[in-house]
């Protein structure tokens, strides 16, 4: 009885468009709007897998949202959290329980910078000398067996759509399976 209900998979899926007319600090990517829609149509409603932000932030997500460890301590945020919500997306990963899914998938749209060989992701910011790249390494990372322990042996799926502000285009998938 009450037996939780097995997935295939659940999924993580966030994007970060900006907003029109305001080019200051995240340059608008207006075909982000479509990415979340024609992903969540493949995974969501495709492959049925629960999206487990579906009521938190999954657009243009400010960085202490991704991860509160880059909140500046010193700052004073107002709360605009949902009622109950984990205080960000890396702390509703870390406190699933994985056990009855098969697969998860993070997905991540945004734009990218590339320095001194490492990429990372760039994220809202609510002040305007905040730091907002997160490395690609931490992201990486969320999905690890040390931060998900339910997620051992299990299959994890990150697709990284990593836009660059100097370049046409720029789209890379990391596909990682079997990280520990
Ligand atoms: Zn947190």
């Amino acid at each position: 009885m009450n037996e939780p209900q097995h997935h295939r998979g659940v999924a993580i899926m966030l994007t970060n468009v900006g907003i029109p007319e305001d080019n200051t600090v995240f340059p608008y990517r207006k075909a982000g709007e479509r990415d979340l829609d024609n992903m969540r149509a493949i995974f969501v409603h495709g492959f049925g897998f629960p999206l487990l932000n579906q009521s938190y932030y999954n657009t243009n997500v400010p960085v202490r949202r991704w991860n509160h460890k880059w909140a500046d301590a010193k700052r004073q945020y107002g709360d605009t959290r949902p009622n109950q919500a984990p205080c960000c997306i890396s702390c509703l990963v870390r406190n699933s329980d994985f056990r009855n899914v098969d697969t998860v998938l993070l997905y991540i749209s945004t734009h990218g910078v590339q320095s001194k060989g490492e990429l990372k992701l760039q994220f809202l910011s609510e002040y305007a000398d905040e730091d907002t790249m997160v490395p690609i390494q931490e992201v990486v990372d969320l999905l690890s067996d040390r931060s998900c322990p339910t997620l051992k042996g299990k299959q994890r799926i990150v697709i990284l759509q990593a836009c660059r502000a100097d370049a046409a285009y720029q789209g890379m998938a990391v596909v990682n399976s079997s990280r520990p």
